[in-house]
């Protein structure tokens, strides 16, 4: 299927590695040019090189972080201030227990995983009300839907960016602008070897047995890849998804067990 949207630009944020880059790639396939972004400037130039190099389109690389005012200033003059589309992303916080988190552990994780995706949003939305035509993809987690205990912070912060969104995006789809948010479950991402390792830690087993236990959870009996998120975020960027408006759509191999 022709997503339909060859020749658009696209910010594609924290983009170097794991569901940034599958969201990257996939986009990269349907001929959009881009801006990607992630700190570590090595493997987001090589990143960068790679998906230029596979698929002939214009790839940008800012190395910022996202999360910070600076950064995002960065990323928005790289782009001269204007997307078609916008795909937010940043690292995840850290788990913990919900006794421990201070003050300034909710802030951190309120201004990573919700607030910069709002301030993205505020910065590039308004031009593709008036061009007429945006799609917008928020990375969130499965977490909104199903709360996992441990990533507290992630589950507050982004709770509140799903909330904005719901309202937000009925304010703009009637300028052809689509603000979605897709909800990733278990992915084969570093994030996801990490919090595996965290497991084996804290319950004295191997990061593989603390893998295939919860694998084993999953129906789909496996963890997702980048590429299958990158297709469906690239669908939902697509010419296809002009209805498609305020939605969290779920990645998790049916791992959440709801009728809906
Ligand atoms: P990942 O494999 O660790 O990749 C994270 C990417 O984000 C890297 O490119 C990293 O590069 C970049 N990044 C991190 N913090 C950044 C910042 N402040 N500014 C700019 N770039 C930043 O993680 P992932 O698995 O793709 O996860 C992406 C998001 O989905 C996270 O918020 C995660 O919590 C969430 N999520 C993931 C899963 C999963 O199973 N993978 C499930 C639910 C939710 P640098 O480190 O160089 O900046």
């Amino acid at each position: 299927m022709d997503l339909g949207i060859r020749g658009k630009k696209a910010l594609v944020c924290a983009a170097s590695k794991g569901l940034g880059r599958g969201c990257a790639e996939a986009l990269a396939a349907e001929g959009v040019d881009l801006v990607i972004n992630a700190r570590g400037a090595e493997a987001l130039t090589s990143t960068a090189q790679a998906i230029a190099a596979a698929h002939g389109v214009q790839v940008i690389p800012v190395a910022a972080d996202i999360t910070t005012p600076e950064g995002r200033a960065l990323v928005l003059d790289a782009l001269g201030g204007q997307a078609d589309i916008l795909v937010t992303n940043a690292g995840g916080p850290p788990p913990g227990h919900w006794t421990d988190w201070s003050r300034e552990d909710f802030i951190s994780a309120i201004d990573a995983n919700m607030l910069s995706a709002i301030a993205l949003m505020q910065a590039l939305v308004p031009g593709m009300m008036e061009r007429g035509w945006g799609r917008v993809v928020n990375i969130t987690s499965a977490a909104v839907r199903a709360p996992i205990g441990p990533l507290g912070l992630s589950n507050t912060a982004r709770t509140g960016l799903t909330g904005f969104v719901a309202g937000m995006s009925r304010q703009v789809a009637e300028k052809g602008v689509c603000v979605n948010n897709l909800l990733p479950g278990f992915h084969d991402t570093d994030r996801a070897t990490a919090l595996d390792q965290g497991t084996a830690g804290t319950e004295g087993i191997s990061a593989a047995q603390a893998r295939a236990r919860r694998e084993a959870t999953i129906p789909a009996r496996a963890y997702g890849r980048p590429e299958d998120f990158g297709a469906a975020c690239a669908f939902l960027c697509s010419q296809h998804a002009r209805f498609i408006v305020g939605q969290n759509l779920l990645l998790d191999g049916g791992a959440l067990s709801a009728t809906m």
